[in-house]
Formats: C-alpha cells, sequence, structure tokens
C-alpha cells in the first residue's frame, strides 16, 4: 500500500527541548492509523507536524509520495491535510447551521455542507439552530468532524477524538471515522485511552517519551498497553 502520509525519522523539539526521538509512521488512503501513548508522549507534537504547524529539526515528512518537509500549513490544507485539534474546534456561540455555512469558504455551497453533516450525522439536522456550545460532546464532536469533511480532506489528523466522552458514543464516532477512511481518506488518529479506537484501526503505534515503543496490527498491541495503563475507556 502506498501511504499518502508519512513521517521520517522526525526528531522535534520545543525551544532546545527534543521531545520526538525519530518517529517513522505512515498512512495508507483507506487506513485509520491510531498514535497511542500516555500524557507527554508526543501525540500531539507528531499531529501538529502532520499538519505543518509545528516544524521538524530533522526527519521529513511526505504526502503522497512529495517530500512537504517546511511547506506551511495552509497549503498543507489546500492539498487536504485537515487536523481537527482536541477540544474539538467548533465555535460554541454559533448554532450549528453557521457553523457549517463558516465553511463556504472551501467554494461548497450551503445546501451541499448541510447535506454532507447531516446525510452522516442526522442529529445535527435536529441540532440545526442550537448554539455549538450547547450540544452535548459527542455531538460537537460530529460537527467538528463534519466542518473537516467540507475541505474534502485527503488526510484526516483527529486529536483525542474520545476525550470525555461515553464508550456507547465514542464507539458510534469511530464507526463514522472508519466510515469516511473507507470512502478513500488517510486517518491518523491520537488517543490516550486505547481499547476504543483499538476495535477500529487498521494499525496502531505505541508511543512513549517521544519513541515509537511499538506498532502492528492493534490487537498485537493491546498487552503492550495495558502494561503501560492505559486504560479500559
Ligand atoms: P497529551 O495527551 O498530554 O497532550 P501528548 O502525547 O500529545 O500528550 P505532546 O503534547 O505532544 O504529548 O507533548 C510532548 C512533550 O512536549 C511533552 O513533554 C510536553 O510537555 C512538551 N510540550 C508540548 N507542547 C509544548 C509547548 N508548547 N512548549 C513546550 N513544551 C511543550
Amino acid at each position: 500500500m502506498n501511504p499518502i502520509l508519512e513521517l521520517r525519522d522526525v526528531r522535534a523539539a520545543y525551544d532546545a527541548i527534543t521531545v520526538l526521538h525519530g518517529i517513522d509512521l505512515s498512512v495508507a488512503a483507506g487506513q485509520v492509523v491510531a498514535l497511542l501513548g500516555p500524557n507527554g508522549a508526543g501525540k500531539t507534537t507528531t499531529l501538529r507536524i502532520a499538519a505543518g504547524v509545528h516544524p521538524v529539526t530533522s526527519g521529513s515528512l511526505r504526502l503522497g509520495g512529495r517530500d512537504v518537509t517546511g511547506v506551511p500549513p495552509r497549503d498543507l490544507a489546500r492539498a487536504g491535510v485537515c487536523l481537527i485539534p482536541e477540544g474539538r474546534g467548533v465555535f460554541p456561540n454559533m448554532s450549528v447551521r453557521d457553523n457549517l455555512l463558516m465553511m463556504t469558504f472551501t467554494g461548497r455551497p450551503r445546501e451541499q455542507l448541510e447535506e454532507i453533516a447531516f446525510s452522516r450525522f442526522p442529529i445535527l439536522a435536529k441540532r440545526a439552530s442550537q448554539t455549538a456550545g450547547t450540544l452535548s460532546g459527542g455531538e460537537q464532536q460530529m460537527l467538528a468532524l463534519a466542518r473537516g469533511l467540507a475541505v474534502d480532506p485527503a488526510v484526516l489528523l483527529l486529536d483525542e477524538l474520545s476525550m470525555g466522552l461515553a464508550p456507547m458514543i465514542v464507539a458510534e464516532l469511530y464507526e463514522q471515522v472508519s466510515e469516511i477512511a473507507r470512502q478513500g481518506v488517510a486517518v491518523l488518529v491520537v488517543e490516550q485511552f486505547a481499547n476504543a479506537v483499538l476495535d477500529f484501526a487498521d494499525h496502531a503505534a505505541v508511543v512513549v517519551r517521544g519513541r515509537i515503543q511499538k506498532q502492528g496490527h492493534p490487537e498485537d498491541l493491546r498487552a503492550e498497553l495495558a502494561s503501560l495503563y492505559l486504560g479500559s475507556a
């Protein structure tokens, strides 16, 4: 499988402190890859590098087989890289409809944006005139995903999708994420608590203190993760 997104021997730092010590990771179209690890392991930094918002100190970032190391985030976004940050990235004081409407900068008409969102997440249609801040955590995450889909991403980067959500809601969200991947999107998802995402990921990697400790089939990583006390979510 040809990777769409690839990190090769990536090192990164905040000021003089190196936090990633040679990360190798690749995601193909149609694949969900989970990057798991404890607090402070370097998961968010890895996503920020993939989106071009944090520089590498060495190593390379590749997109569709092309070296894009150092390419500014707006250009990576134009090339189809979409980061959904932790905390969901919706505008809490705006309605669901207006949150979607803001994505018309993509050139898609409002009706199409609503169609994309409401066909995948019918509950959002019911909540259309509600302000996003009053939605449940799961619904906010759905709205964030729907906004991400508006850009027709080739690569979707998801940070802690499951944060603070009930297991049933998490499973529902991951079913949609798998479905999005099946349509040809390369999905890289970061989670601290592992079990839910392991059921849906095609490949998983465990990162500890800025190094990939192990990667492979999600089932083969359960023991590794249990020993890291990564939990039961
Ligand atoms: P968490 O789940 O807590 O977000 P993480 O695995 O995503 O953890 P990162 O956020 O990538 O980890 O952090 C990796 C390391 O970099 C940590 O030691 C963290 O303290 C440090 N770090 C992260 N952001 C900054 C920053 N803006 N300035 C300085 N150090 C930072």
